[in-house]
């Protein structure tokens, strides 16, 4: 398996290249060469499998054999193991036709926990081989920053620095990254917003000549492939349990970034039966803009109650682009580089119709979450965070649940924004067993002008 660069230049590089890399040199995104092809025969083989023996069957194709069989399926275990739910990630069952697979059974209470105890455990194994030392980077819009700082806290390879907005980021969210008093975990709050974060630090991996000889920037952001790869398992497992590979299913999820989406669409890529991929937005709708009217423009950031999907551009559209650009490279190049000016893409028609039969979105504002909240508790006593509530809203509004099964990726536990609960009109929960001393730890993080070379001198200096 070798994975190329969305921007169409350098060689490509095996698993384990990508997965130190992050970013490629030329500014674009690894995505693999060819995916793999799963039969019919294939998926019907894979139905039962406990979570972490599905896992490996998809995920060991993407390592092309870069690390041993046993290993790989170790960590996974190991990765698994940490989860609360012996399902891994359980459906509800909502409405006759409607369900929410629960990815937020691991440590921090988000998806994110799926691809991040992953990436911490790939990483130190990688790097020990290597005997290797590595500095993780990365920017949070919340979640992000506490489930990659749990899943690389234990690995004396790793030295990890998480830039968050100050002040941004939920109490609850802060508190999951500044109380993790490990000494090479290191939280920044950057006088900024997320964009300003993640600007940063791709910067920073653009010129990595700040970093002392020998040391290498490793990205933990969706960028990174094994992240994407993690995420693709879970809706073959929601498949599986709804009657793939006879049955279709369609997804609507929760988005920003557009990693974990963009996980659903590779695993339809690899011959999983997805019907329809429905992006949901808050008011942060470049997305939903581009899906509704070819229209991906850049706009103010707006803050929601749904902050982990506060985002003005989504870094991993650029992979979805790549395809509809009949994964030509150059033609990306100056796709990007125009956006870089001018801060708007649009693709050609027949591009954007052909997209459109496969994804189509819809938005959600803050009242209209905060409703959806209160509906769905009052109908199903079921009670949704406000990101999975943009979910469920776009699975009703645009009608879906009628023939096909849709599962609304529930990504965060409802605890972690307890603000929208109770402007839903309804109590907050309280915090689970493993956490609910939080507010009483003690809290370590730095907090940094938006400038650059602060930033790079404080590395330097730590
Ligand atoms: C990160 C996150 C999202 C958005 O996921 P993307 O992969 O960035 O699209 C949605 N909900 C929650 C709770 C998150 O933490």
């Amino acid at each position: 398996m070798k994975y190329i660069s969305t921007r169409g230049q350098g060689e490509p590089k095996d698993f384990q290249g990508v997965l130190l890399a992050g970013l490629a040199e030329d500014g674009g995104l690894y995505v693999p060469e060819s995916l793999p092809q799963f039969s019919a025969d294939k998926i019907s083989s894979l139905k039962g499998l406990p979570y972490n023996e599905l896992a490996f069957e998809i995920i060991k194709p993407f390592v092309g054999g870069t690390i041993a069989d046993d290993k790989l399926q170790q960590m996974i275990n190991d990765s698994y193991g940490s989860f609360s739910h012996k399902a891994v990630a359980p459906l509800q069952q909502l409405d006759a036709n409607q369900w929410v697979m629960e990815l937020f059974h691991g440590p921090t209470l988000a998806f994110k926990d799926f691809a991040l105890q992953l990436l911490g455990r790939l990483l130190d194994h990688v790097l020990t081989e290597r005997n290797e030392k590595a500095v993780v980077l990365g920017a949070t819009s919340g979640d992000t920053g506490s489930a990659a700082i749990e899943g690389c806290r234990h690995s004396e390879h790793l030295e990890i620095f998480i830039l968050h907005p100050y002040q941004r980021v939920s109490e609850v969210q802060r508190r999951q990254m500044t109380t993790i008093l490990d000494k090479n975990v290191h939280n920044i709050a950057i006088k900024g917003n997320f964009d300003d974060c993640q600007d940063m630090v791709k910067q920073c991996f653009a010129d990595q000549s700040f970093l002392p000889e020998n040391t290498r920037l490793v990205a933990v952001n969706s960028i990174n492939w094994a992240r994407i790869m993690a995420q693709i398992v879970y809706y073959f497992y929601a498949g599986l349990n709804l009657g793939t590979p006879e049955q279709a299913v369609s997804f609507s999820v929760p988005t920003g970034n557009f990693g974990d989406i963009f996980a659903g669409y590779i695993a339809r890529g690899m011959g999983l039966p997805v019907d329809k991929l429905i992006v949901a937005t808050n008011n942060n709708d470049i997305l939903h803009r581009f899906f509704q009217n070819n229209d991906y423009r850049k706009e103010s950031l707006h803050q929601t109650l749904s902050p982990s999907m506060d985002i003005m551009v989504s870094s991993n559209f650029e992979r979805l682009l790549f395809d509809m650009h009949k994964r030509d490279g150059a033609s990306m190049h100056e796709l990007m580089d125009k956006f870089q000016k001018t801060g708007t893409i649009q693709v050609s028609d027949t591009a954007w119709q052909d997209i459109k039969s496969l994804f189509d979105s819809c938005r959600s504002d803050d009242q209209q979450v905060c409703e959806t909240i209160t509906e769905l508790n009052a109908n199903t006593a079921y009670l949704a965070d406000p990101h999975t509530a943009t979910g469920i809203r776009a699975v009703q509004e645009l009608d879906l649940a009628r023939e096909t099964p849709v599962v609304t990726l529930a990504t965060a536990h409802p605890v972690k924004f307890p603000e929208a609960i109770v402007k839903a009109g309804l109590n907050a929960p309280s915090l689970p067993h493993h956490m609910a001393d939080l507010h009483d730890r003690e809290e370590r993080y730095d907090i940094l002008e938006n400038d650059l070379n602060i930033l790079k001198d404080y590395i330097q200096n730590t």
